[in-house]
């Protein structure tokens, strides 16, 4: 059997991790990284980018680059594709990935989802891995992932079976979510959920840009998309620098626009304090529904990119009231517990099985009769949104008169007081024997396990009468025939060869830095990079293919430091080392080609 992949697909970064030599161990990219943006693009002659090399078309081709895909899987699609094509594209690159590790195809893989995904979202990522070449072996919610991470990613010996409660708290790139979980000997379960999924790193980006804007004295109605994302991308670089240093600065410098202002992370918490309010109030739920304190909680861990900010370790550290928080491997947490998870499929003896269990991300219930107004039935809940899976729980009822003739439970899934303003699931309905009475007893019950589907069985003893239904929750699962074409479909676009990676990547961040530069240096960076691309494409010199990858690499490295300090100077040749002066020769030999 080949080796089964975990694969934690972000919204903003996604990894993967195989179980190998008894720990969970992270697979690099074609850069040497783990972090692979989620960001798929679209070239004219039918390319596909991804990740590093597609997020520098975020600037130079907005329109045909995607990101953010992830928080409407099962929903809306962006533009042509639907996000799980969009998904399958990142799933393909790391299976490469994988892949080249390796040595081997892969075909299996467990990824991770939002722990409040619900039923739709989480089959569009089972999907997504079909569309990709992949079978996905289970879906895993992310805060049970990243307590395995904690607990196991090292191997067994970590973890002592004590019973253990943990906040998680995962901070992202768009979404914050917040998850109790309880740990005892081999089980792992999540007691609770709760989060803000429009609150993320991103948010800081965009506060820090609307600073930038204000203190440059600019105009943001008359900012165009473009220019905005430019802003971002050095106001998302000021908030990392922010994380080692105290302050640092927002740089822009291109055509039409250009400035530098400073920023502190004091500065930060100012501007932020309306985001930083909104971590609030999820942790206190999660708190207040499972009824723990902050100091009975034996664990706190931060996960995420944007835990990694100094400011929201001090503001959890504040409400919580706690100074043990653990932000350890931030990043990577929940890919190395998708690792851990790889690890228990394959049984391998250095990990034991674990007992994962889901939540239900939403109540489910009957509607019943509202004495206060007949024309508008109440909810009667039987399974409470959070409770694990799979769960099975029975309520009794009683007509509401005598001799009634018949009972109609109308099934539905939502949180609403007022039935209606829920969503239907399907409707029961049964004939009553004349001898019916206000006392006679009917138990419904419900079943509803990990994979979305509900059993409804009604029974009323006194009169012998069972019912059953089985609801599957809205059938989404592609048909082999379904994916088939679909993969043809999209194997027509033309993924870039991991080998070429690089040199797409070099030319991507060229044509970035050429978007944002003027004068002189523009015209620099667009001679240096089509003799690039003229070496790359055209020329089957291996040997000069890495010289001059190696000196593009500096070249760039160097222009962008040189646009921080807001002036180029040509005679200033201390980047190069003599390697790179004879590279420079040579590239100015090219002249006529
Ligand atoms: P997701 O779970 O959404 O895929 P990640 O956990 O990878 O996202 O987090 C991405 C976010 O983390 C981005 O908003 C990014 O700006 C932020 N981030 C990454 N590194 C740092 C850092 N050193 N300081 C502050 N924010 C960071
Ligand atoms: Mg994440």
């Amino acid at each position: 059997m080949g080796k089964l992949i975990g694969i934690d697909l972000g919204t903003t970064n996604s990894l993967v991790c195989i179980w190998e030599d008894g720990k969970s161990k992270l697979i690099p990219n074609a850069f040497g990284e783990y972090l692979t943006p989620s960001v798929v693009g679209f070239g004219e002659k039918g390319e596909v980018f991804v990740g590093k090399t597609a997020k520098e078309r975020l600037v130079t081709d907005p329109g045909n680059t995607y990101e953010f895909f992830k928080r409407n899987m099962g929903k809306k699609t962006h533009g042509k594709y639907t996000p799980e094509e969009l998904s399958s594209f990142v799933l393909r690159s790391l299976k490469a990935d994988a892949e080249n590790y390796l040595g081997e195809p892969v075909e299996e893989a467990v990824i991770s989802v939002p722990a409040y995904f619900d039923d739709k979202a989480r089959k569009a990522t089972k999907n997504a891995g079909a569309l990709a070449g992949l079978k996905v072996e289970r879906i895993i919610n992310e805060p049970s992932a990243a307590a395995l991470g904690y607990l196991k990613g090292e191997g067994d010996n970590n973890a002592d079976g004590e019973e253990r409660v943990m906040l998680i708290f995962d901070f992202g790139g768009g979404t914050l979510d917040v998850s109790l979980v309880e740990t005892f000997e081999n089980v792992v379960e999540i007691v609770s959920v709760s989060g803000d999924n429009v609150l993320g790193g991103l948010d800081f980006d965009k506060v820090i840009a609307d600073y930038f804007i204000k203190e440059a004295g600019l105009d943001k109605d008359k900012v165009s998309h473009q220019e905005y994302n430019i802003i971002l991308k050095a106001s998302e670089k000021a908030k990392r620098e922010l994380t080692d240093s105290t302050s640092s600065k927002i740089e822009v410098r291109s055509d039409e626009l250009s400035g530098s202002v400073e920023i502190t992370n004091k500065k930060l918490i100012d501007i932020s304090a309306p985001v930083l309010k909104k971590i609030y109030k999820p942790v206190q739920d999660l708190l207040r529904n499972s009824g723990y304190t902050p100091e009975s909680l034996t664990d706190v861990i931060m996960v995420g990119g944007s835990s990694k900010m100094p400011i929201i370790k001090h503001y959890l550290e504040h409400i919580l009231n706690r100074d043990d928080i653990c932000v350890e491997s931030p990043d990577y947490m929940i890919a190395i517990g998708m690792g851990v998870y790889a690890g228990i499929k394959e049984r391998d003896d250095d990990v034991k099985d674990v007992i994962l269990t889901d939540v239900c991300p939403f109540s489910m219930g009957v509607s019943i009769h509202n004495p206060m107004n007949p024309n508008k039935c109440l909810s009667s809940f039987i399974i409470s949104r959070n409770t694990a899976l799979p769960i099975s729980h029975t309520q009794l009822y009683h007509p509401v008169a005598d001799k009634q003739k018949s009972v109609k439970f109308e099934i539905f899934q939502g949180e609403e007081y007022l039935s209606d303003l829920n969503k239907t699931l399907g409707t029961i309905e049964i004939k009553l024997p004349a001898e019916v009475t206000t006392q006679t007893q009917i138990f419904v019950t419900f079943s509803y396990d990990i994979n979305g589907i509900l059993v409804v069985d009604i029974a009323i003893p006194e009169f012998k009468i069972t019912r059953n239904k089985v609801i599957v929750n809205e059938e989404i699962d592609y048909t082999e025939e379904f994916i088939e074409k679909k993969v043809g479909e999209l194997n027509k676009l033309k993924m870039i060869d991991r080998n070429e990676e690089e040199d797409r990547q070099i030319v991507e961040w060229g044509s970035r830095l050429f978007a944002q530069t003027s004068g002189l240096l523009k015209i620099d960076i667009e001679k240096k990079l089509a003799k690039f691309q003229q070496v790359v494409y055209r020329r089957e010199d291996i040997y000069n293919k890495i010289r001059l990858r190696n000196y593009m690499k500096k070249y760039l490295l160097h222009v962008e430091a040189m646009m921080i300090k807001e002036c180029f100077n040509f005679e200033d040749d201390s980047w190069q080392d003599d390697e790179d002066k004879i590279v420079d020769e040579i590239f100015s030999d090219w002249e006529d080609e």
